[in-house]
């Protein structure tokens, strides 16, 4: 197996080669190469042939001597008797005689060509193409030629004007007409014969025309020769163009050619021998060419020696004129295409790798020049031996400044335990370190160190040197950009303040330190503000966001130095207080924290209010870690919230009330449904007529494990949730129910119903409201709902308009816990309301509290100013009864009377209290009836109705 063979296409390459090197030869393109070839063998070959041609010149020394020319054609007979006379074996005359001269001469001539001889006598004839491609034969005169042979002297110079064959014999006018240098007829006519230049013309024995002339040549040398006559004169223009020898005379050419056919004229294979020869050494050569590019050349050089061998061998031993051009190359290509083909395999990739290297170093240099990184060059010696244009940037300096600089000078981390050493230590990784410019400015940058090897051939010797390569990466702006994501990961966008992840990580920090051996405390405030929400829910977040931005910087400020504060949520701050504080500090800041919000927040021109509730935790007393610390507190807001008040420590008990306020959540909106709740009654005694005409409905829960659950603390957790507005509906149903019932029974009592606060922000509850009655077929004016203070100030804007709604409807309002808000006499005038409710706390003082008695009294005569009903709770003695009568108040309602019963039961109260009533006034009474409406100052759209 060969390379051709092994290889796909291998054969079909040979078959290209061949027809490739066939249509080369076809075309004439191979032919000078082959001239030049057979040329240079024959200049190697060049011999001298024992050769019977005596050529007489007419040289240079004969037309001196007879000096002029042409010549009377005398001396040519005298010539000629002269040759005739040595008896030569036949002589060629290559003289032209086709004009005639003078008569004389040309007489003589003719003399001397008629005279008998022993030999045949030629003389020249030659023919050209005239106009009209009119053969045009140039001859001897006849009577010359009578006595002569004629012989073609016609030769065809090749494509490169050089005569390199001669024809044996002509056509003209359909008769043969031989040349002189077949005589003997060996060759076939019209033979074109390549004339054997490696025979020397010194083959030819010279003799001068003019010696033969006068007799000075010896008889012997011209007897039995053939003998030709002809100029040999540069100065006669009769030279021919020839290959090897430049130029030869016309006459040795001829002797030259007719020399080549007596040694033997060389045998010019056919075209399809040829052919079928390069076919065999195509096959040949394929098959011995293999994949070993060394053993190619060999057998190429062989075969080329081996082909020239051959040739030249052909040509001597067997005079056949072989192609070896078309040989050689055909051989050429094939070695080219086979050493090709294994190039592909082995050097191609290696010239591929080189080129790819030298294209990878240009890559290379050209990504560190632009590069944004600066990259630099380090040596064993820490010394900085290359650098980029981004390293001059870097270090704030110019290239010569950098270079052979040591790099410690600039990264400072490389000045510790040498430079060498420490990038060693680096090698494949990346650090973060300081860097110095050249100036001296110190900068963070990012630097990753690889070793490499270099070698350099400088000075055709090969050193391996150690070298570092540093990238080294200004990270100012990454630490910057760090720095921020941090402070946005730990501080919250809104306030700036930071967020529950810093509180996370600051209680961690306080409590790690406050770890033993030195226990000391840390001290949580959690802060929920009071009535967000509604600020959210009705004025929109942007006013939200608003008032949490001022909140916050209340807190900083109320704060000062003193704890750390974080926004943890939508309204949730926390304080850490982590140096030892007393009860005392801690109750003065959470004072401090909670009066700062005295004072309403003006946003867009609305004052609003919010208040606080400040849950606190202790550690180590409330709390072993930070969640707990963080539920322990939430656990104490709640409380402080539920109280009432700004803040509340932590309690071990707080926390079930904590789960129990969870599970009532759980459960109110099931005891809704499912009838767990129950609507009371508590009378009130109007004090002028001594009759009960109105009554409170108060809401029942009997828990089926709990118990009796107050009001107070599940309508707080219905108001938390949206289980306030199915609970309020629930409770008006019943109370309208129960208005319809004691009626049909005669009893005409109206009812009043507590309204929680966030229905006084839904303005969609008036016309739910119209519903509820119009079903109930029941007077609005029956209706009382009661309102409180602290819900009007919420929204006052958004409240009134509720108000408003229902005044319209005709129902009754009356301000409940009157005295507890923040109360302002401006919006009580402004109010359609009916009564206001003093709260019990200030009745149930009054006994003991003389200022309670004053705000009592002093209460009853401002209602009396803006014309309201007063009504007084909470009244448990008969003397709170006198006094308050006394005092000027229109209703009372308390224990002293009745606490709240169930429907029937507070029916059968009234009817029997009112009958009791009225036995007692005596005929005072007028009517059986009890529902006496009680005179009511006309409000704005009462007065309409
Ligand atoms: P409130 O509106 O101020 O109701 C009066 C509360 O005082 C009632 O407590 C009543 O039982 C109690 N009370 C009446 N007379 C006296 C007295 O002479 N001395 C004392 N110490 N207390 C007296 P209750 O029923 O526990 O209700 C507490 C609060 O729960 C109510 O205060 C009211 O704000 C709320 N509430 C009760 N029922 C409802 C309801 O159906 N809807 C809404 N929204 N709130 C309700
Ligand atoms: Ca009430
Ligand atoms: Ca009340």
């Amino acid at each position: 197996m060969n390379a051709f063979g092994r290889r796909h296409g291998g054969w079909l390459l040979a078959v290209a080669v061949f027809a490739l090197v066939v249509g080369l030869r076809a075309g004439g393109v191979l032919r000078p190469w082959e001239n030049a070839l057979a040329d240079q063998r024959a200049r190697l070959l060049e011999h001298e042939v024992s050769s019977d041609i005596v050529i007489v010149e007419i040289d240079a020394a004969s037309l001196a001597t007879l000096d002029e020319w042409p010549w009377p054609r005398q001396h040519h007979a005298k010539l000629l008797d002269r040759i005739a006379a040595a008896h030569p074996r036949s002589v060629f005359l290559d003289i032209d005689f086709s004009a005639p001269s003078n008569m004389l001469n040309d007489a003589a001539l003719e003399g001397a060509l008629g005279r008998p001889r022993d030999f045949p006598l030629y003389l020249p004839t030659y023919f050209q193409r005239g106009r009209d491609e009119l053969l045009i034969l140039n001859r001897p005169l006849q009577r010359f030629e009578r006595h002569t042979d004629l012989a073609v002297v016609n030769h065809v110079p090749g494509a490169d004007g050089l005569t390199r064959e001669w024809r044996n014999s002509w056509r003209i006018d359909g008769a043969r007409a031989p040349s002189m240098i077949d005589l003997r007829r060996t060759l076939p006519d019209d033979t074109d014969v390549v004339i054997d230049y490696s025979i020397s013309p010194r083959s030819f024995t010279t003799v001068s025309y003019v010696d033969v002339l006068e007799g000075r040549v010896p008889r012997d040398v011209l007897a039995g020769k053939t003998v030709y006559v002809g100029a040999t004169s540069v100065d006669l223009n009769d030279m021919v163009a020839v290959p090897v020898y430049l130029s030869q005379p016309g006459i040795v050419v001829q002797a030259l050619a007719t020399e080549t056919v007596n040694v033997g004229a060389p045998r010019v294979p056919s075209s399809a021998a040829a052919i079928a020869l390069l076919a065999f050494v195509t096959l040949l050569m394929s098959a011995l060419y293999g994949a070993r590019w060394r053993v190619n050349m060999l057998v190429f050089a062989a075969s080329v020696v081996v082909v020239l061998a051959l040739w030249t061998w052909a040509f001597t031993g067997f005079r056949l004129w072989l192609d070896a051009v078309s040989l050689l190359l055909t051989n050429a290509l094939l070695f080219v295409a086979v050493a090709l083909r294994s190039l592909e395999a082995q050097t191609w990739k290696a010239v591929a790798f080189s080129l790819g290297m030298r294209r990878r170093d240009a890559l290379l240099k050209s990504v560190v020049q632009s590069s944004t990184d600066c990259i630099v060059c380090v040596d064993d010696a820490g010394i900085i031996r290359t650098a980029n244009p981004a390293a001059t940037r870097l270090f704030d300096c110019a290239a010569y400044e950098l270079l052979d600089q040591p790099i410690s000078r600039f990264i400072t981390l490389l000045a510790v335990d040498g430079a060498a050493a420490r990038l060693g230590a680096m090698h494949g990784g990346i650090r973060e370190c300081d860097a110095r410019t050249f100036k001296g400015e110190v900068f963070p940058v990012e630097i990753s160190v690889s070793r490499v090897r270099h070698t350099s051939s400088a000075n055709l010797r090969f050193d391996t040197e150690r070298l570092y390569t540093a990238i080294v990466r200004d990270i100012r702006e990454r630490r910057a950009q760090q720095r921020k994501l941090q402070h946005q990961a730990t501080h919250d966008s809104l306030t700036g303040l930071p967020n529950r992840a810093a509180l996370l990580a600051r209680l961690e920090t306080a409590l790690g330190a406050a770890g033993p051996p030195l226990p000391s405390t840390v001290v949580l405030l959690l802060l929920d503000l009071c009535r967000f929400k509604e600020v959210n829910d009705t004025l929109g977040h942007g006013v939200g966001d608003r008032v949490l931005c001022e909140v916050a910087q209340r807190f900083q400020a109320a704060l000062g130095a003193n704890g750390f504060i974080a926004r943890i949520g939508g309204d949730e701050f926390t304080v850490v207080l982590d140096s030892p504080e007393t009860a005392a500090t801690i109750d003065a800041i959470s004072q401090s924290l909670g009066d700062c919000l005295r004072m309403p927040i003006d946003v867009a021109g609305i004052s609003i209010e919010v208040g606080v509730s400040i849950g606190i935790a202790r550690y180590p007393h409330d709390a072993a870690d930070s969640q707990a610390l963080l539920r322990h507190a939430d656990v104490a807001m709640y409380v402080a919230k539920r109280r009432g008040v700004t803040w509340e420590y932590y309690d071990a008990a707080h926390d079930e009330n904590t789960v129990r306020r969870l599970s009532i959540g759980g459960e109110l909106r099931s005891a809704i449904a499912s009838h767990q709740l129950e609507l009371h009654f508590q009378p009130q005694v109007n004090l002028r007529s001594g009759l009960v005409e109105s009554a409170e409905a108060l809401v029942r829960w009997h828990h089926p494990e709990k118990g009796a659950v107050s009001p107070a603390e599940f309508v707080a957790v219905a108001e938390a949730t949206d289980l306030i507005r199915p609970l309020t509906e629930w409770t008006l149903t019943g109370a309208l129910t129960q208005i319809r019932a004691w009626r049909e029974r005669g009893v005409h009592v109206r009812i009043a119903v507590n309204l929680s606060a966030r229905i006084l922000q839904d303005v969609a509850f008036p016309a739910r409201l119209a519903a509820l009655l119009a079903t109930s077929g029941v007077s609005a004016a029956s209706l009382e709902l009661e309102i409180t203070e602290s819900a009007m100030m919420m929204d006052p804007t958004r409240a009134l308009r509720v108000i408003q709604e229902i005044d319209k409807l005709g129902v009754l309002i009356s301000i409940d816990d009157f005295g507890t808000g923040y109360s302002s006499l401006g919006y009580l005038r402004d109010l359609p309301v009916q009564a206001l409710k003093l709260d019990k706390s200030f009745v149930m003082g009054m006994r003991s509290n003389a200022d309670d008695r004053i705000i009592v009294e002093s209460t009853a005569q401002m209602a009396h100013a803006l014309r309201v009903e007063l009504v007084a709770e909470g009244v448990e003695t008969e003397w709170d009864a006198q006094f308050l009568k006394a005092a000027g108040y229109d209703f009372a309602q308390g224990f002293h009377f009745s606490c709240a019963l169930p429907a029937n039961k507070c029916m059968a109260w009234i009817l029997d209290f009112n009958a009791t009533a009225m036995l007692t006034a005596g005929e005072a009474v007028p009517g059986r009836e009890t529902g006496i409406t009680r005179p009511v100052r006309p409000s704005a759209s009462a007065a309409r109705r």
